[in-house]
Formats: structure tokens, C-alpha cells, sequence
């Protein structure tokens, strides 16, 4: 069902689409302290990288310094895609954050493409409107009154896209953007994700289970946020938002236009918690995955993945613990070495150097019993 005469609005710093791997909703920016230069290297530790250039080794890895990675990244929060990440190869999420922009311009390509597809299936049931934001409250206020507006069309059977998630796993906050949400013909709650690839074929069963991670993990916590387990008060806690700040006009001027008698992120905050819990709205029933061709558009495929509660919340513990700084971050298993013939990051691997790798193990298997 397609909806009329809905609007989105962005912010003009947080379009929603300038993140690296979907539809995240909120820039970096917001996710660090303002006053942060993520992990700088310093000049005095360097590691020989591609075509003899050298990079700079930075001074936590060196030992000099015990703060957690959550700390040393001055973040205050991660996103669904940095633990989907994480499932891949954690060392290699850790160097995207490590050392950042050494994005290779056809990945960038890649991911505009992406982008563009996501923007388009999402033009498709809203118009987007700009709207000048002057703090982090305000950038929170427009997620906030984008999710009023897509909970009332939830509650009238309607579908959504874009819906921003956030709730406190293992301590840490996770925030995200679930692609999509509708009811099916049997009334069952459907969450559908689209993954763009620039191949005409499905996805080894490596990058389908860390697909099958994130989708999970976005079930997970929208279900705690509809169940009333995730509070205003661990928002604010790990976000530092200031709800007693007013808005700014030009978001206060929207909000007024919707129908909501607000001045402040704390009134927008308690709104959105109230309809979250009084909507009954109801948990996911169903989990798919989209896989569609960027050249052409075009469905490769689809499939429906089984939530496994335990197993999943046994991997976030593991992977908050690296967060947290109880342990060390891992490389990947010596079968799947094959992951690392296409690292962007294999020159300068530390655990890539430690791991005994046979050449057949240097391409991907599709094993039967995952
Ligand atoms: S080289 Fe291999 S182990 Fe190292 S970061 Fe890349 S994928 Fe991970």
C-alpha cells in the first residue's frame, strides 16, 4: 500500500544517505564528541603499507594507552552496520575506523549506487523535506518526528521506510535504520532489507549470514523499543542530549505544522515513547532480505531469515566486548583467509601476518551445515 501526501524531513547535515554501507541514519559527527580527532596516528610508529608507502600505527595499539575502544573513537554510540561490519572481519572494521577515508573510489561508487536506490524505493512512499538544523537536539527532534509520522501509518496498516531503531545492548548503544516495514496479505509485521550488489548474482554465504546478523539485530531492538524496554533516560545517558534545549525554529516551525505542541527535544522524546508503547504496535514476525542489481535494478533474489535469539545475543556480547575493551579485536578464522585477498587493509594486517594460510584457503568454501 502506498501512501500519499506523507513527508520525511532531513536535516541538512543528516541526509541519511551519506553513510557508508545503507541507510544509517545519523552522521558520524553526532556518534563522536565534537571536540574529537578520531585516533590520529602518531608519526612515530609506522607499519610498511601498499607500494612501500608507510602507515602510521596508532599510539592505543602501541599499549600507551588503556581507554576502551568506545573511548579511544570518542564514540557515544555505533551503529547496526558497524557490528554487521564486525561479523565480517572485526580487524578490518577496526582499521575503517582506525584509518579512515581510505575508501577506494569504486567501493565510493559502489555505495553512491547504493544510495541512490535506497533514495528512490524510499521516494516512492514520502517526499523528503530539507530542514535547517542548528544542534544535535534538533537533529534528533527531525528522527524523532519522522518516526510520529511513520508510527501513525504503521498503526493504520500502511508501510514505512526508513525507520530509525536505537536501544542499549550489553551497555552500549546501538542505533540503525530499518530499509523497510509492512503488514503482509496474513497481517504479519515484514521487515525488508535491501542489499544493492554490483554483480548479477547472490551473495557467498559469508556475506549472507552477516546480512542475516544485521536483520536480526534490527528485530531485536525494535521489538525491545515497541515492548517499552528502551527508556528516554538511557538516550540521553549515552547520547548527552540536552531535552530541556528548545528547538530550533526551523524544526519547531515543522513540528507545529504536524499537529505536535512541542518546544523542547524532552517534549518530542516523551511523545515518541508514549506512541512507541501505546500504539500496539507489534513485534516482527518476518525478517527478508532483498538482493537487487545496482546496474539494472533488477531482483536477484530473496530470502526470509530465522531469528535465533540466543545465538544472536551470544554474538553481541562477544562483539561488545571488544567495544568495551575486555578484549583485543580478532582477524578472521584461518578458514575464511579468503576474506583477506580482498581487504584493502592485508598489507598492514598484524593478525593477517600471525595466521599460517594454505592456498586453498585463500578462496571462499560454501559450507553445508552453517
Ligand atoms: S587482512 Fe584479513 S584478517 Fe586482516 S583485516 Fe583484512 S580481512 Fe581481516
Amino acid at each position: 500500500m502506498a501512501e500519499t501526501g506523507e513527508e520525511k524531513t532531513v536535516s541538512t547535515e543528516a541526509s541519511g544517505f551519506s553513510d557508508m554501507s545503507d541507510s544509517e541514519f545519523l552522521d558520524l559527527e553526532d556518534t563522536q564528541e565534537l571536540s574529537a580527532s578520531p585516533c590520529k596516528p602518531s608519526p612515530s610508529s609506522e607499519l610498511p603499507g601498499k607500494d612501500g608507502k608507510v602507515t602510521s600505527l596508532p599510539k592505543w595499539k602501541r599499549g600507551l594507552d588503556v581507554s576502551s575502544p568506545m573511548e579511544r573513537f570518542h564514540l557515544k554510540y555505533l551503529y547496526v552496520t558497524d557490528l554487521s561490519t564486525q561479523h565480517w572481519c572485526e580487524q578490518q572494521m577496526v582499521y575503517g575506523k582506525e584509518l579512515p577515508g581510505s575508501l577506494a573510489p569504486e567501493e565510493a561508487a559502489v555505495l553512491d549506487t547504493g544510495a541512490s536506490i535506497h533514495l528512490a524505493r524510499e521516494l516512492e512512499v514520502h517526499d523528503l523535506v530539507t530542514i535547517p538544523i542548528t544542534s544535535k537536539e534538533d537533529t534528533w527532534a527531525v528522527k524523532f518526528l519522522n518516526m510520529l509520522s511513520m508510527i501513525t501509518t504503521l498503526q493504520s496498516g500502511g508501510h514505512v521506510r526508513e525507520f530509525p531503531v536505537f536501544g542499549e545492548v550489553e551497555g552500549v548503544l546501538l542505533v540503525g535504520v530499518i530499509d523497510e516495514l509492512h503488514y503482509t496479505a496474513k497481517g504479519e509485521l515484514e521487515l525488508v532489507e535491501l542489499k544493492t550488489r554490483r554483480s548479477p548474482v547472490l551473495p557467498l554465504d559469508a556475506q549472507r549470514k552477516k546480512d542475516h546478523f544485521q536483520v536480526s539485530l534490527y528485530k531485536y531492538i525494535f521489538d525491545a523499543m515497541v515492548q517499552g524496554k528502551v527508556t528516554a533516560a538511557s538516550l540521553i545517558h549515552h547520547t548527552k542530549l540536552h531535552p530541556e534545549k528548545p528547538l530550533g525554529p526551523s524544526v519547531l516551525k515543522h513540528a507545529q505544522q504536524g499537529g505536535f505542541s512541542v518546544t523542547s527535544l524532552g517534549d518530542l522524546m516523551e511523545l515518541v515513547f508514549l506512541s512507541l508503547t501505546l500504539s500496539d504496535l507489534p513485534a516482527i514476525d518476518i525478517l527478508k532480505i532483498e538482493y537487487v542489481h545496482q546496474g539494472t535494478a533488477t531482483l536477484l533474489g530473496s530470502e526470509i531469515v530465522s531469528f535465533e535469539e540466543k545465538k544472536l545475543r551470544n554474538k553481541v556480547r562477544h562483539y561488545m566486548a571488544y567495544w568495551v575493551g575486555h578484549r583485543e579485536p580478532q582477524g578472521v578464522d584461518v578458514e575464511e583467509a579468503w576474506k583477506c585477498r580482498t581487504c584493502s587493509y592485508a598489507d598492514i594486517c598484524e593478525w593477517r601476518k600471525g595466521i599460517r594460510v594454505h592456498r586453498s584457503m585463500l578462496w571462499p568454501h560454501t559450507k553445508k551445515n552453517e
